[in-house]
């Protein structure tokens, strides 16, 4: 049986201080495709412009990378440690005739471009040093020597075939004079090298493709399949921006959405099987494919976003939950869970993944087995514990004694008690809530004396009774 080569995609940030949430969703296509196929994902950090490359800057992606779970294979590879095979590349295609020194002046060229406006013709810079062979003995830069006729076909797997005509081509530089590889020449080099079958990346990139194929015929590489997609917009359809919402992927680790929510919401921007707004991990690698990638911007909905977390943190294990959590505390530099407080959460955890949208809420709905006695009462919650109402948590202490632990026996004495002082049970909930939580809004008050135990209710209802005494 012929064996199919093994799919290879990539990720190449250039550090810019944080991750995108456009090169997170970039990055996210390429894993779930070569991760759903048997493939490899690798990661190339393009760290070539040194002033922003700091070790922070590519931290920060490594960092948005494994928060998001996209494993790469391999060590993370550094573009500017490349230089000298980038290099030797270039003296190759010169060698082969694939490439030639210019020795054009920058004055030159802006006297080239001033007399090309004059005249009305392209200010594509056609370097007179393209066919000459006599060398001085000067700087230098390496240009590519590419077709000046004909045209250059892009076979997108979302574009579709992207005609881009030859004459609109300057013979771009590879090499500069210090012997820095430019941006264009140091990806084709990198991607060949690794092993990269597919290209998936913004259609930013889209003209950057036609170029980059005259890298891989003069090496006589072979050239990967193309997938351009297109960019994210905010939600009135303009360029992403500041205003739209937040743009660096931890911001959204910071606001306590799962990771697998992040991973479901953006497979969505942009991708699609039939209308399935809400997937496992599982189901996205078994459906993703190119010819899912829509040809329009996708736009950014937090509203969407907010619906597909609450579905994740609805169907997810409640210990993930809760190591979920711990992690969220740690993003956001806040205080660890105690032991004791992650066992509670845990058990709490069936009554309040409900209804949160994001893992603060789910923490915050939780507080009434986070929180040790005394309670701090909100002002509501003491509204409700009038002399009355204290008199009844009283008496409930009482009969909370020797009941049986279990919901059938627990709504049986409080409608009992309820009915007793002519009460509808909702009345009854009001002090027994804020006698449990503290609060005027928690989970249901059965759920909470289940999941709190006889002892601490029936302190809870003590203190609470004794509120004003
Ligand atoms: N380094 C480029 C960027 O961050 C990506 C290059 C590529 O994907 O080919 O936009």
């Amino acid at each position: 049986m012929a064996q199919e080569a093994q799919i290879v995609t990539r990720i190449a940030p250039s550090p810019t201080g944080y991750m995108h949430i456009g090169t997170a969703r970039t990055a996210l296509f390429n894993w779930l495709y070569a991760r759903g196929r048997g493939g490899k994902f690798v990661l190339r950090i393009e760290d070539t412009d040194r002033a922003r490359s700091t070790p922070e800057a590519t931290q920060a992606i490594l960092d948005g990378m494994a928060w998001l779970g996209l494993d790469h294979d391999g060590e993370a590879v550094s573009q500017f440690a490349r230089a000298d095979r980038h290099r030797q590349v270039a003296e190759e295609m010169l060698a082969t005739g694939h490439a030639y020194k210019c020795f054009s002046t920058q004055d030159e060229i802006a006297a080239f471009r001033d007399a090309a406006r004059a005249e009305g013709r392209s200010t594509l810079f056609l370097s007179p040093w393209r066919e000459r062979d006599d060398h001085p003995d000067a700087p230098y830069v390496i240009r590519l020597k590419a077709p000046r006729d004909g045209q250059t076909i892009i076979a997108d797997q979302v574009q579709g075939d992207v005609t881009i005509q030859n004459a609109t081509l300057d013979d771009m530089i590879l090499l500069r004079s210090d012997g820095t590889p430019t941006y264009m020449h140091a990806v084709v080099v990198d991607d060949h090298d690794m092993g990269v079958t597919h290209v998936i990346r913004g259609d930013d990139h889209l003209n950057n493709a036609a170029r980059q194929i005259q890298i891989y015929r003069a090496m006589g590489w072979p050239e990967p399949v193309w997938a351009h997609i297109p960019l994210i917009h905010g939600e009135d359809g303009k360029k992403l921006s500041k205003r739209h919402g937040a743009t660096g992927v931890m911001e959204y680790a910071e606001m306590g959405i799962p990771a697998a929510a992040m991973r479901n919401y953006l497979a969505r921007l942009g991708w699609s099987h039939g209308d399935d707004e809400l997937f496992t991990d599982a189901q996205a690698l078994e459906w993703f494919d190119l010819s899912g990638i829509g040809k329009s911007p996708a736009r950014l909905d937090m509203k969407k976003l907010g619906n597909v977390a609450g579905w994740h943190i609805a169907n997810a294990e409640d210990a993930d939950l809760v190591a979920q959590i711990g992690q969220f505390l740690d993003i956001t530099g806040q205080p660890s869970l105690s032991q004791v407080q992650q066992d509670g959460l845990t058990r709490a955890m069936y009554c309040l993944k409900d209804r949160a949208r994001s893992l603060p809420e789910l923490l915050d709905k939780g507080r009434f087995v986070l929180d040790n006695r005394p309670l701090d009462y909100d002002e509501k919650a003491v509204s409700t514990l009038d002399p009355v109402s204290r008199g009844i948590l009283r008496e409930l202490t009482a009969q909370l004694q020797n009941a049986s632990w279990t919901r059938d026996t627990l709504e049986g004495v409080l409608n009992a008690a309820a009915v007793s002082h002519g009460l509808k049970f909702g009345k009854l909930a009001g002090p027994l809530r804020a006698a449990l939580s503290g609060r005027t809004v928690s989970p249901s008050v059965f759920d909470m004396m289940l999941v709190i135990g006889r002892e601490e209710t029936l302190a809870r209802l003590t203190e609470a009774a004794s509120l004003g005494d």
